[in-house]
Order: structure tokens, then C-alpha cells, then sequence
């Protein structure tokens, strides 16, 4: 089958970052922690487990020891009781997800209601929501009816958002009656590369694949935007996922992947993709 990789695909600079990181500690340091998940993609998350990484949910579980805060980063109040217990701290939080969160703050010190654009479940947005007080979440369209009656509007975005949703929220925003909007585009090049790569690639081919964590954010964004171009895209963490019967009637695939895929997942399911037989 020929197979065509985007251009622009997997480990982004703020997750390779957050991996050496862990790496490194866990060749020097015994009891070593993660808050949460260091990536969305379970074969990377596995192979730190193996060197010893603990993943603990709550900081009120770790007794000792070395933590490190993902690339997303974590919440002040984290950092707080971290810093109470005495655990050392390893901050492999993205800069540009720290851009997010110094933005927040010093929007709310000069006087915005602060609005971030983005998943109020997804773990970044939870992070920068403890950097300054009252920040609200905008998820959709029906959020920005909820907006609180404030003259000043300071916004930002998830770094992993598509532009086309930040554009289309704005939208929505600006019918609104705030006095003044104050917009700073937070979204991450990297994503956005990957994205429009990815939809440059899938109208091109006759069946692509989005490799990577089924809840990594980026990877989802990657899926749904190629859905829309090419309804046969599949979102899959890896080659032994995949039902090969899909493959049959199709000449050229696509594969893109999000920014926590390592290269050798997609190397392997290219390699494999590259030799199957779909005659
Ligand atoms: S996708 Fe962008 S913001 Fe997120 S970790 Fe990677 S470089 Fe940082």
C-alpha cells in the first residue's frame, strides 16, 4: 500500500521536553512520581512505569520522593501542598503553557474577567484556571451565554485548540455586550502545524490515520478536523489496533500523529502499512 506521513507529525518540543526530563530523573533518583499521566499515550507512559515512574492522581497520596509536573503543568494549589510537604519538584510544564497561565494573571491584575477557550476537563485548562481568580471556561457556544456581566473581557486560548474553533468562539463573543475584548492568541504553532498538515494531507488520500492517545487532546483535534475532509479517518494509539479489513479497496493512506506519539509507533505502523497487501 503506498502511505504518505504528514510533514509536520508526533513529538512536539514541550513533550520531548517533559520525557528527557523524566528520563534523566529516573536515572538518578529511587522514588519518583508523576502528577498525572506525563503524556497521553499509554506505550510511552508504560515504558516510564517500567523505569520506575509512579503515576499518582493527587498530590495527598505522595509521601516523599521527587515529583514531576507534566507539560501541562499543574494547578497553584498543587504546587502549594508540593511545596508544603517538602517533595522536590521537577517542572516539565511547556513554556508556552506557562505563557497561558502568566497571560491569565496579569489579564485578571489589570482588571479583565478572564475567558479561556478550551475543555474545562482537559488537564492544561485546569492549570491555568488556578493562576488567577474567576477565570471562565468557554467550551462551546452556549458558554459564552454565561459569560458574567463584566465591561472588560480578557481572552485566551488552549494551546492545543484549532484556530477555526478560536475564530468561530470569537465570533460568538463579539455579539456579546462587553465594552472592551482583550484577545491574546495562546494557541501553540506546533499544533497548529500538525493540524493544518494533517487536513492538507487527508483530502489527498483515500483513508488516513491520526496515531496516538485516544484522550490526548491534540491527537482529537487532529482526528476532527480530518474527519471533516475525509470520513475515512481513524484515530488508533498503534498497528495492532487496527482492523485490517478496512484497509481492503483503498490504494493511498495518510498518517499523521499527535504531539505524544513517539516516533517508533509511527515508524512501525508505516513499515507495516507499506506492506500490506490490499490486492
Ligand atoms: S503541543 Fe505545543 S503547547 Fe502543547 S506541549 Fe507541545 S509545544 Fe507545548
Amino acid at each position: 500500500m503506498k502511505v504518505i506521513v504528514a510533514k509536520s507529525s508526533g513529538f512536539c518540543p514541550g513533550v520531548r521536553n517533559a520525557i528527557n526530563m523524566a528520563e534523566k530523573t529516573l536515572a538518578k533518583e529511587k522514588n519518583v512520581h508523576s502528577l498525572g499521566e506525563i503524556i497521553h499515550n499509554k506505550d510511552v507512559v508504560q515504558k516510564l512505569a517500567d523505569a520506575g515512574l509512579k503515576i499518582t492522581e493527587k498530590v495527598e497520596k505522595i509521601k516523599a520522593g521527587t515529583v514531576i509536573i507534566r507539560s501541562h503543568g499543574a494547578t497553584a494549589e498543587q504546587i502549594k501542598k508540593m511545596e508544603k510537604k517538602g517533595l522536590q519538584i521537577i517542572d516539565a510544564t511547556c513554556v508556552l503553557v506557562k505563557r497561558v497561565q502568566k497571560i491569565a494573571k496579569l489579564l485578571h491584575s489589570e482588571g479583565y474577567q478572564v475567558a479561556i477557550i478550551g475543555d474545562k476537563g482537559h488537564p492544561e485548562v485546569q492549570a491555568v484556571l488556578g493562576s488567577a481568580p474567576d477565570i471562565m471556561v468557554i467550551g462551546s457556544k452556549a458558554d459564552v451565554a454565561k459569560l458574567s456581566k463584566h465591561k472588560k473581557l480578557g481572552i485566551i486560548c488552549q494551546t492545543t485548540q484549532s484556530p477555526e474553533h478560536f475564530a468561530q468562539m470569537l465570533a460568538e463573543i463579539a455579539q456579546t455586550e462587553f465594552v472592551e475584548l482583550k484577545v491574546i492568541n495562546t494557541l501553540c504553532k506546533e499544533a497548529i502545524k500538525r493540524q493544518s498538515c494533517a487536513v492538507q494531507l487527508c483530502k489527498k488520500v483515500d483513508i488516513m490515520f491520526i496515531l496516538g492517545g485516544l484522550h490526548s487532546a491534540n491527537t482529537m483535534k487532529l482526528a476532527e478536523l480530518c474527519k471533516k475532509y475525509n470520513k475515512k479517518t481513524f484515530h488508533l494509539q498503534n498497528w495492532k489496533e487496527l482492523d485490517k479489513t478496512i484497509l481492503f479497496g483503498n490504494n493511498v493512506a495518510g498518517i499523521t500523529a499527535g504531539a505524544s506519539t513517539p516516533q517508533w509507533i509511527i515508524d512501525d505502523f508505516v513499515e507495516n502499512l507499506r506492506r500490506f497487501k490490499t490486492k
